[in-house]
């Protein structure tokens, strides 16, 4: 029988790995906490429908990357429905404030989420088929201010804070607006006229985008069309007074607030709900894959999918790849444990982890060896898993003096029972 192995564009994550996603995480959690967000947790599955409604069926996402299924009918009175993998989170968020009405308490809701989202893509380093995004929507009833530019430059605000708590150092800010609905159609007509003489230039995926939705032809990565690309009109120049206003008052804000930014005209994002601001924090450090997080405003994104009008902006962090730029920037901590206790002979072990209990409820990271071990065995794993080994043997249980032995300095001391709590906290060496 051949081995099974993950599948393609999934991973196991491990220790000491983990230890760097918990981190990430928790530091999520805490800067949320303090700009008042609550933490949403919807299905990692949903109807498709809601997909091919919110983030359209012309993306790369529904077109292409979903993992959908028929699911059975149980009984003769089920119907099969067909199911899909959340691809992206803020879908199901929209979904979960129309169906449980959030927005009758008229306040703005202010959510995020942590957890697995599926595209099948292509494989590579900073992209997988199950990958895990931190995200955040602000969202509510116009009357909550939901659609006020403040709200977009606090959530700009809160990531760049975000990122620099997480010792995330060197990232870029790119905004644009892609104005609103009537901007987009009047800036798609413009763009049509300016690709007519030159689409035939470009690759085959341009020239269907050219007629159905010329706006993606600004994400295209073929580089033979960039040339192209440079020289048509921006959509800045198609944006109404009240979205060049809105935009010119995040701006605005963020100047105030010191966050630096870069405007990029050609950031339209590979979903079709943006309106108005759409931004991304990129990284040098992650090469091809250099998005670290994108966003951005989708005021008409809850009536699209048949809710109320609900004003919103989100992000969702790719979180793979918040831990693949920190690995690039520090060296991994490795798990080791406060000590390593040491029974001498089986007869201890009961003792041992007496012992064990005791320093772990004073919240010690112990590791409890085994008394069938010879003395050499246990001092190499003690070497390879702790900071310290304490020995317990008959002598030691008798006395309540213990032996330690401190690997950073080669010392050996004698330390009574009720110290060693104290003692073992205390870094190597001191
Ligand atoms: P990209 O241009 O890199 O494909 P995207 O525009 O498709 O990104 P979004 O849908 O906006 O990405 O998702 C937000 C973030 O989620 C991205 O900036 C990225 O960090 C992360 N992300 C998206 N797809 C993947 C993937 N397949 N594997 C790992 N991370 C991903
Ligand atoms: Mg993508």
């Amino acid at each position: 029988m051949s081995t099974l192995k993950a599948v393609r564009g999934t991973r196991d994550l491990l220790p000491p790995e983990t230890a760097l996603w918990n981190r990430i995480e928790a530091t999520a959690r805490a800067v949320f906490a303090r700009y008042n967000f609550g933490e949403i947790r919807t299905p990692v599955f949903e109807d498709t429908g809601l997909f091919a409604r919110s983030v359209g069926e012309e993306t790369d996402i529904v077109s292409k990357e979903m993992y959908t299924w028929e699911d059975r009918a149980r009984a003769q009175s089920e119907k099969t429905q067909s199911l899909t993998l959340r691809p992206e989170n803020t879908a199901g968020v929209v979904r979960a404030y129309i169906e449980h009405g959030l927005g009758e308490s008229g306040l703005l809701q202010k959510l995020y989420y942590i957890g697995p989202q599926f595209r099948r893509e292509r494989p590579q380093k900073g992209r997988y088929r199950q990958f895990s995004q931190i995200g955040a929507e602000v969202i509510g009833p116009p009357s909550s201010g939901s659609e006020s530019p403040l709200r977009d430059a606090e959530v700009l605000e809160m990531l760049a804070t975000l990122l620099d708590e997480l010792g995330i150092t060197g990232w870029t800010l790119e905004l644009n607006s892609v104005g609103s609905t009537a901007d987009r159609a009047r800036y798609n007509d413009t763009l049509r006229a300016a690709l007519a003489p030159v689409v035939g230039q470009m690759c085959v995926d341009c020239q269907r985008r050219a007629v159905t939705n010329p706006l993606r032809v600004l994400d295209c990565k073929v580089p033979a069309d960039q040339p192209i690309i440079e020289t048509l009109p921006v959509i800045a120049d198609s944006l109404d007074d009240a979205s060049k206003a809105h935009f010119a008052a995040v701006l605005a804000a963020l100047d105030a607030a010191s966050v630096p930014y870069t405007r990029n005209h050609r950031l339209v994002r590979g979903l079709d709900y943006y309106t108005r601001t759409t931004f991304e924090f990129t990284h040098g450090g992650l090469g091809a894959q250099n998005a670290l997080l994108g966003g951005g405003r989708y005021d008409g994104l809850s009536e699209a999918i048949g809710g109320p009008k609900a004003p919103g902006i989100g992000f969702a962090m790719g979180e793979d790849r918040l831990v693949l730029t920190l690995q690039a920037l520090e060296a991994p901590q490795p798990l080791v444990a406060d000590a390593f206790i040491a029974p001498l002979g089986e007869n201890l072990n009961a003792a041992a982890l007496v012992l064990a209990r005791e320093l772990r409820h004073q919240g010690l990271w112990i590791e409890l060896g085994e008394g069938s071990f010879r003395l050499k065995k246990s001092f190499e794993a003690a070497n390879k898993t702790a900071h310290t080994i304490v020995i317990l043997g008959e002598d030691e249980l008798q006395s309540g003096i213990l032996t330690v032995k401190t690997f950073a300095t080669g010392i050996q001391t004698k330390v009574p029972r009720a110290e060693l709590a104290v003692f073992l906290s205390k870094p190597a060496g001191e």
